[in-house]
């Protein structure tokens, strides 16, 4: 990037609430049901129907609200946003506009060099989502209004961000917590948070903001960052060029990576905001402020801070393991049976979560229980099995489901303790091996490896590796 310039951002998200019915009717929000059939007479707009709000999408919005440090307004009304759209059967979507309910917040992200940055959240409302146009389906462009009346709720931020990886972390951050209050799952493949980029640039030491530019249509967190990293670029080589930016709306185009324009960006005029006559105002008291409060689950930075101090984890660890909910849950699970915190996160880390990656599933889709991977640690640490044997084991827990004591049993796994069994072995490899162990006697303690290998391999990788290395160097030394 051009180091004259400074980039200026600021992101509208979507996040679709995870309520079983819609924001203003008790239809179903279910995904996946045939087209048309979540459907009743007030999401469909019908003339001299009444919307009726559903009380968890406000105490979901209030509980983001309080999450993200907003100030909770006792007072919110809703508006309509007047457009025509064949998506949007009523002709006006009921939005918040003038009253939001949550106003005045920040979100702080960890930058790069380890510094935290707070980043504003100007506002958090609650609107209904459009239903969605289908053109790829033959000639005609045909609609379905499933999703007509499906709650919603929009953070906007401030235009805090000064990169496309500033950017691209607090849209991660956000997903964290509303994952972890568990009010939105998050996806944006799927389109249950999505994220309008608001992109402008000016010469470093200016005040004023450029002239910006919206660009929607990115679907996954790695487009956003292109999409923006893209943007910056494109308004940059314009100034250079002596021309000027175009207020408008922008859509990504993830295959050529390119923006194209949408339309030219309408003014909120546009929409005729006027307040709904059909729903009264909401009224959040400092009662149900709260009550919604005390069901504040703890939220992933305090988590993590809580696993550095109270498992004296390495912050690396603590990260990792807090990056989302079910993660740290799973972490914790597996603390139940152990306290062999470090062992705990090490197995968890490397090799649970190597599989969760490789085969593409969530950590609850994991197939070993973190009850059985506490077992695993804790045959360990009673010296039952050694590390190798249980990382031969671990696999066999993935396919099978069994317990790593089940299949110790069946597989006659427990390791050698005894020491007698351990001598025989070493007797038997140091009588094979002569020239080796004259090497050990001149001088070469490097042959231990070797001896160490072989004895392993004649107890079947089942001997005590601590007892071997300490009898062996023993023994060793009767030869001198
Ligand atoms: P609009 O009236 O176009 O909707 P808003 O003032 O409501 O604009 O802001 C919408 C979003 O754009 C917010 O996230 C805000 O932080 C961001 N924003 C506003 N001005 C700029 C700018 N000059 N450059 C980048 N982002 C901006
Ligand atoms: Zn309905
Ligand atoms: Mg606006």
């Amino acid at each position: 990037m051009n180091p004259k310039y400074e980039a200026v951002i600021g992101l509208e998200v979507h996040a679709q609430l995870l309520t079983d019915t819609k924001i203003f009717c008790g239809c179903s929000t279910k995904f996946g049901v045939p087209p048309n059939t979540n459907v009743c007479p007030v999401c469909l707009g019908h003339p001299g129907v009444l919307p009726v709000m559903n009380k968890k999408v406000v105490e979901f919005t209030v509980l983001m609200g309080l999450a993200t440090e907003c100030t909770i307004n006792e007072k919110s009304i809703f508006a309509r946003k007047n457009y025509f759209y064949p998506d949007l059967p009523k002709g006006y979507q009921i939005s918040q506009y003038e009253k939001p309910i949550c106003e005045h917040g920040n979100i702080s992200v960890e930058v790069k060099s380890g510094l935290k940055k707070n980043i504003g959240i100007t506002r958090i409302h609650m609107e209904e989502d459009a239903g969605k146009s289908i053109h790829d389906q033959g000639d005609s462009t045909l609609i379905d209004v499933n999703r007509c009346g499906t709650p919603l709720m929009e953070i906007v931020s401030e235009p805090d961000m000064h990169s496309a990886e500033e950017a691209y972390l607090y849209l991660t951050k956000l997903k964290q917590i509303v994952t972890y209050l568990g009010i939105c799952d998050g996806n944006m493949e799927e389109g249950s948070l999505r994220c309008d980029a608001n992109v402008s640039v000016r010469l470093k030491g200016e005040e004023k903001f450029g002239t910006k530019t919206e660009v929607k249509n990115m679907n996954s967190f790695r487009n956003v960052e292109k999409a923006i990293e893209h943007e910056i670029e494109r308004q940059i080589d314009i100034l250079e060029d002596g021309g000027n930016i175009i207020q408008q709306t922008l859509l990504w185009d993830a295959d050529a990576n390119i923006v194209k324009p949408m339309r030219s960006k309408e003014e909120a005029h546009d929409y005729r905001y006027f307040p709904d006559p059909d729903l009264m105002p909401i009224v959040v008291s400092e009662n149900w402020k709260n009550e919604i409060a005390s069901s504040m689950p703890e939220l992933p930075q305090k988590r993590r801070d809580r696993f550095i101090s109270e498992f004296s984890l390495p912050k690396y660890d603590a990260e990792i393991l807090t990056s989302s909910r079910e993660l740290a849950d799973y972490y914790e699970s597996v603390l139940k049976v152990t306290n062999d915190y470090k062992s705990a996160s090490n197995w968890v880390m490397t090799d649970v979560l190597k599989v969760v990656n490789e085969e593409k599933i969530s950590i609850t889709e994991f197939p070993v229980t973190p009850e059985n991977i506490g077992n695993l640690i804790k045959l360990i640490n009673e010296n039952v099995i050694n590390g190798k044997i249980a990382k031969e084991i671990f696999p066999e827990m993935l396919k099978t489901k069994k317990s790593p004591q089940e299949i110790i049993k069946e597989k006659n796994l427990v390791q050698i303790t005894d020491t007698k069994e351990i001598e025989t072995a070493i007797d038997k490899i140091l009588l094979v091996n002569e020239s080796q162990v004259k090497e050990y006697l001149s001088g070469k303690d490097k042959v231990i490896g070797f001896f160490v290998g072989q004895i392993m391999k004649e107890t079947k990788g089942k001997a005590n590796p601590q007892i071997v290395n300490d009898l062996l160097k023993k023994k060793l030394e009767t030869f001198r």
